[in-house]
């Protein structure tokens, strides 16, 4: 992302910018690299989080992914494997992927938040706004095609809106100023409970696919 555009939108946030360290030939920002961007999360202190996380949640996957996965937060199981989306929700996202071609390990699978919220609450609007620039700087080192936001939570937070999870599905968003394509769809572990709306996240699936093909 340019420097500029990216400062001006994170004190729009209210945040801080990332600041390069380093300086490429010619005056170029080198930027952060995964194993550098990886290590800031881990010792990530920005938010109260911090204070009770087993450990930090960075994401997983193919690091030249077309797809980003993102979802809302770790819940406990992820909190314990430091990995997003395990347990029965990781595998019927599995599933889900499965289902349109793509295996876990071609998509890049990550959380608005790194840090698990106590009690498996909703991330509170500031903690996300504190953690979203790890997602800006994932995607700006990945630069997907497609992002699929699971669930309403990750939806809200990633598109900035308090727009129903039913009115955000079957279009095509895009997402902050990389303007990536963003299609929404349900959390796994919603679709556990509510295995009639599986339908519908086929769908969205689709839908998405059908997205990317575009792109
Ligand atoms: S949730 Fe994000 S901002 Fe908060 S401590 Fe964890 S990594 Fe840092």
């Amino acid at each position: 992302m340019n420097p500029a555009l990216r400062h001006d939108y994170l004190a729009a946030l209210g945040l801080e910018s990332w600041v390069a360290r380093t300086a490429a030939p010619g005056g170029r920002e080198a930027g952060v690299d995964w194993p550098e961007l990886k290590s800031r999360v881990a010792a990530c202190t920005r938010c109260a989080l911090c204070a009770s996380r087993t450990q930090t949640v960075f994401g997983v996957g193919d690091p030249r992914a077309q797809w980003l996965v993102v979802g809302e937060a770790p819940g406990a199981e992820e909190d314990r494997q430091g990995e997003p989306f395990v347990g029965r929700a990781g595998q019927l996202l599995n599933s889900m992927l499965r289902a349109i071609g793509l295996a876990r390990e071609q998509v890049y699978i990550a959380n608005v938040l790194k840090c698990r919220p106590p009690g498996n609450r909703d991330p509170s609007p500031t903690e996300a706004a504190q953690c979203l620039p790890y997602l800006e700087q994932q995607i700006a080192l990945l630069k997907p095609k497609i992002m699929l936001a699971v669930g309403r939570i990750a939806a809200q937070n990633l598109l900035h809106t308090d727009v129903t999870l039913g009115r955000l599905r079957q279009q095509v968003h895009h997402f902050g100023l990389s303007q990536v394509p963003l299609v929404v769809t349900y959390h796994p572990a919603y679709l556990l409970r509510t295995p009639t709306d599986k339908r519908k996240a086929w769908e969205d699936l689709k839908f998405a696919r059908g997205v990317c093909a575009r792109v």
